[in-house]
């Protein structure tokens, strides 16, 4: 097969996605390729809190440190990170080690903020223009703390945060058992970021993938780009395993994965996979009235409808999709140590994902430096789902020639 195409998505997660509904709205065709199954990946088991309240990198002062704390105590620690001497991951565990600084995220909290905001405005006019049932609840996200020192640590980065003109309410112990009744009575305070919202991806990607498809899109499962050729600046050529393809803009969005997927593009994507786990189980007695982060353990919790998801651990420079056993256990007995649970859970699903991370903690969403029809788009590391719609949108316009919606030069591929 050679065919040809107007715009060639790779990557059918949550961004390749909202590519897609995005630039099918602006009056172009799309074909969305996806070498697993569109709509699944490492978007489907996240925890589908939707977060414009998080505007701090991951890549922050203080990070390294309480990296290497967390490991002392491998039983608990939310961290990992492998073993390994590939040049690429030691470069970028430098790279990431140096942006853990004030600079970092005083230069990226506006892109992150504009991006965070942008992306929250479009879920709620997505979920109601199209009528998705998808257990979205504008609740906003709720930090539980046990410890003094983690709830002044919270109260003191929720400050930050308000600064930049995001609602946060702290509540001391008496008002969090008041709001959040699931906690048990030794978790001492909560600090509350009210325009967040979660929801359930696993649901929400089905129906974005339904809707593109209705709205023209070919989607294509189990579809591997395998290399480019390149004539003139220009990608001439999409190799896959089910031929050939030609199309006049490619958007590049295949999440972790995107620097071995450009390895015929003489470009330096600096991504690493930063793994974690969930576990999905039925509702229990008493559920969580908020999608909550539990504090010390860095555990995510999501009601979502007749379902309770947990997940966590962040893993750096591992590519298996394999959840781990050891740490789905781990996960549940960290939640048991803040919520009324049920003695025995009904456990669904254990499930893996990679965030795409890189070195400063901030998404690369750029035209390519190098080529004169391609937009790079990936990055997102713990917020691909929350960032997906704002995502969308700007690089639609990116594809278009259009104005942006907010000012990208923050985000190119040119700041590493
Ligand atoms: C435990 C966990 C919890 C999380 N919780 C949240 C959350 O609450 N909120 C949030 O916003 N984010 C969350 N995330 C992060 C979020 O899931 C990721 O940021 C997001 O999945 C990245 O989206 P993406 O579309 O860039 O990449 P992906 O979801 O990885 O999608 C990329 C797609 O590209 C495809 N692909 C790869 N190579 C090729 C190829 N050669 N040819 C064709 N296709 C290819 C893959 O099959 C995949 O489907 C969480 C992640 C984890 C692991």
């Amino acid at each position: 097969m050679n065919s040809k195409h107007d715009v060639l998505i790779i990557g059918g997660g949550p961004v390749g996605l909202s590519c897609a509904y995005y630039l099918l709205k602006s009056g172009r065709s799309v074909t969305l390729l996806d070498a697993k199954e569109i709509g699944k990946g490492s978007g489907s088991g996240n925890a589908g809190h939707i977060v414009p309240s998080h505007i701090i990198p991951l890549a922050a002062p203080g990070v390294v440190t309480s990296a290497l704390k967390w490991m002392l105590d491998p039983e608990h620690s939310p961290f990992g990170m492998k073993v390994s001497l590939n040049p690429n991951y030691l470069m970028w565990l430098l790279k990431f080690t140096a942006a853990c600084n004030e600079v970092n995220v005083t230069r990226n909290v506006k892109p992150l903020n504009d991006l965070g905001q942008l992306s929250a405005k479009n879920f709620a006019q997505i979920i109601a223009e199209e009528k998705f049932d998808c257990a979205y609840q504008e609740k906003g996200l709720l930090f539980l703390y046990k410890t003094e020192q983690a709830f002044h640590d919270g109260q003191h980065e929720g400050e930050f945060i308000q600064k930049h003109g995001i609602p946060v309410s702290v509540y001391d112990k008496p008002k969090l058992h008041e709001v959040e009744p699931a906690a048990l009575d030794d978790v001492i305070g909560g600090v509350h970021f009210t325009g967040d919202a979660h929801l359930n991806p696993t649901m929400f990607l089905k129906l974005l993938r339904e809707r593109v498809q209705s709205m023209g899109a070919e989607l294509m499962d189990g579809t591997k780009v395998t290399g480019f050729e390149v004539a003139n600046g220009k990608i001439v050529k999409i190799k896959t395993s089910a031929g050939d393809f030609e199309a006049e803009q490619v958007v590049l969005a295949a999440g972790a994965l995107t620097p071995s997927v450009a390895k015929d593009l003489n470009l330096n994507i600096p991504v690493q996979p930063a793994r974690g786990y969930s576990m999905t189980m039925s509702a229990t007695k008493t559920m969580p009235s908020h999608a909550l982060i539990l504090g010390e353990r860095k555990v995510a919790v999501s009601p979502m409808d007749g379902l309770l998801r947990f997940t966590a651990r962040l893993e750096v420079g591992n590519y298996s999709m394999e959840p781990n056993p050891l740490w789905i256990r781990r996960i549940e007995n960290a939640a048991r140590e803040y919520l009324r649970l049920d003695e025995k859970l009904d456990v669904k699903e254990t499930w893996a994902g990679l965030r795409p991370t890189t070195p400063d903690g901030v998404p690369i969403i750029c035209k390519s430096p190098k080529h004169d029809n391609l937009v790079l788009v990936t990055g997102h590391a713990m917020l691909g789902l929350s960032l997906g719609p704002g995502t969308g949108q700007v690089v639609a316009e990116l594809v278009n020639g259009y104005e942006t919606a907010f000012d990208l030069s923050l985000l190119k591929l040119e700041r590493f």
